[in-house]
């Protein structure tokens, strides 16, 4: 297997304490409308800022929403995945883009609001708003992409940093394998449906598996998670992920990991894992959820992203 180089990345150039100031140039619904998990893509400009072209993808924006919370602290930052690939969104390299669910939930019959999540998605168009960043150092494409496969893993919004990735991948006309394995809950949640659907068409390398959880079953009544892809694609993933040049990265709602690494060890891929202690026993089928989430950690050939 090739090293995998990872890119010298600028960090931290403003901080929450020395935040700087983007405008919005757009703000629009990414999800079918009909979805009731909203989610929204947003690009900011960051021309005249430090910011400008510092950005790779795969690192994250922090926001600053305004006001105070329930302590009377200035909010704390919340970050955000870049959706846009290095090059800028649309290839401006002045924009970024991110891809913001709205966290509100309902917790013993009271309706919670995430604080910035809100904020950012109600921004208008001219709109300013305090960011910080770069954050992030080994959420990376690698220097030397040709050398490689990818596999990415993302539960919803997880899908942000890898639109970048794949966008930068393809359009530069990388000529590995790509596959995306994507996991929601209904149809109406798949993110950015139309791109992907198009990059699948115009790229026989590109792959996009769509994992649907609570509509479609499983030949044995069980649920499709993005986990399952492992067993139920072997068609499509055997070969790749059995071969020794393949990167796997997983990005989205925390936990997910477990599973994923578990399926992976199940089928014998053990080069994207590392073993913390000793298993009860050598057959991964006879590991439960607990022994597999502290047995099984990722290697070097796998990029982990979770919140
Ligand atoms: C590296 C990284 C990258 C990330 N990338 C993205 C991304 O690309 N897109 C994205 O959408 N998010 C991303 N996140 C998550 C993001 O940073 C925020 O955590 C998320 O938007 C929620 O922030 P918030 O201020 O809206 O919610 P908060 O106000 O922080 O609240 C968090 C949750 O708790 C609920 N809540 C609030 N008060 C209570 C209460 N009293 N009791 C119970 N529940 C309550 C809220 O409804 C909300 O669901 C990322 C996180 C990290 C660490």
């Amino acid at each position: 297997m090739s090293e995998i180089i990872l890119p010298e990345v600028e960090l931290n150039i403003h901080t929450p304490k020395n935040p700087t100031e983007a405008v919005v140039v757009e703000n629009y619904v990414c999800t079918a409308e009909s979805s009731p998990n909203i989610v929204r893509h947003i690009t900011l400009d960051l021309t005249g800022t430090e910011l400008d072209g510092h950005f790779r993808t795969g690192q994250s924006i922090g926001v600053l929403a305004p006001g105070e919370d329930h302590r009377g602290k200035p909010h704390k930052v919340r970050l955000y995945s870049l959706s846009s690939p290095t090059k800028g969104e649309g290839g401006n390299q002045h924009l970024v883009s991110t891809t913001v669910k709205r966290a509100n939930e309902e917790v013993d019959g009271t309706f919670y609001t995430g604080v910035c999540s809100n904020y950012i998605c109600n921004l208008k168009v001219g709109d300013k708003v305090k960011v910080t960043g770069p954050s992030g150092k080994r959420f990376l494409l690698p220097e030397n992409v040709d050398d490689f496969n990818f596999v990415f893993f993302a539960t919803g919004t997880g899908i942000a940093p890898f639109r970048g990735m794949i966008l930068e991948l393809l359009e530069s006309g990388f000529k590995g394998q790509v596959v995306l394995v994507f996991g929601c809950p209904y149809r109406t949640d798949v993110l950015y449906p139309e791109l992907f659907d198009r990059l699948e068409e115009e790229h026989e390398n590109f792959h996009f598996v769509k994992m649907i959880s609570r509509e479609d079953r499983r030949p044995d009544g069980s649920k499709y998670y993005v986990q399952t892809a492992i067993e139920d694609r072997a068609d499509l993933l055997d070969p790749i992920l059995g071969s020794d040049n393949t990167l796997i990265y997983l990005c989205g709602m925390k936990g997910m990991e477990t599973g994923i690494y578990h399926n992976l060890a199940k089928k014998g891929f053990m080069g994207y894992l590392r073993l913390k202690g000793q298993p009860s026993t050598e057959d991964p089928n006879e590991w439960g959820w607990k022994e597999a989430k502290e047995l099984l950690k990722p290697s070097d050939r796998t990029f982990e992203e979770v919140y």
